[in-house]
């Protein structure tokens, strides 16, 4: 069954102290609203994930990922982390290929493809981004962009690690920009998607794949959205940052 998810990207926000304060808020204001097969997902930085994942209470459906990981296991990279090291810490998920990654660390999609078999190799399920620029939006080439990104940096899995994924639409010209994709643009590209899916491994799996929103989403839009019937929920950057707001973007997956 398909699981419905809100995931929280921290990016490079939150010192120890603040975000410990703001996990056990949301931690307490979700104990009655999270159920079944929703999960709410934290991505804090690199080296909060151990103090967080300690936190997390046993029995509720919140989790711990990273933001990004390096592709081998270990070595001499000074300044990285492996996925290895942060299953050691207790978080499942890792994000892989946001457009921030692709855009400022120029992480091509046969890195990803590395990175994406990395974080399944040590157990965790990676949260994997895909979209496009407003200049491909503009010029009308987004579908060939997504299928490329999707098929060159994943389509080498099996299905059975493929049913492990998540997967993130979060067009560029959408995020920290306050220009959310309507939910029928969003709908389009999600089922769009979904029907690569099918194609390249089979119907089940398309249709058990969580496939997330993501691009300024807030409070306002988050029903809306996740109403569409290919939206499964949602990766949150700016929003995320606030318990309240976050909380209520969960509430909306109801
Ligand atoms: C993101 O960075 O993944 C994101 C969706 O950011 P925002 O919600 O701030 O647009």
């Amino acid at each position: 069954m398909r699981k419905n998810i809100v995931a929280g990207n921290w990016k490079m926000n939150m010192d120890l102290e603040k975000g410990l304060l703001i996990f056990n808020e949301i931690q307490q204001l979700i104990k009655e609203e999270v159920k079944g097969n929703q999960e709410v997902i934290i991505c804090p930085p690199y080296i909060h994930l151990s103090s967080l994942s300690q936190l997390v209470d046993s029995g509720t459906n919140l989790s711990i990922g990273a933001q990004n990981c390096h592709q081998a296991d270990s070595g001499a990279f000074t300044g990285e982390v492996s996925a290895s090291i942060i299953a050691s810490t207790g978080a499942s998920y890792v994000i892989i290929g946001h457009s921030e990654r692709r855009l400022y660390f120029s992480e091509s999609n046969s890195l990803l493809a590395q990175k994406l078999d990395s974080v399944l190799e040590n157990g965790m399920a990676p949260i994997f981004c895909i979209g496009e620029t407003l200049e491909q939006r503009n010029n009308e080439t987004y579908f060939e962009v997504i299928k490329e990104q999707i098929t060159e940096a994943s389509f080498h899995l099996q299905a059975t690690d493929y049913s492990k994924l998540i997967l993130a639409y979060e067009p560029v010209w959408a995020i920290g920009t306050g220009l959310t994709a309507s939910p029928e643009q969003a709908q389009e590209i999600h089922s769009f998607i979904r029907n690569l899916l099918a194609d390249k491994y089979d119907q089940d799996l398309a249709n058990n794949m969580t496939i997330l929103y993501g691009g300024s989403c807030n409070p306002k839009n988050a029903s809306e959205l996740f109403a569409k019937s290919d939206i499964d929920g949602g990766l949150i950057g700016g929003a995320s940052l606030k318990a309240r707001d976050f909380v209520d973007i969960i509430k909306a997956l109801n």
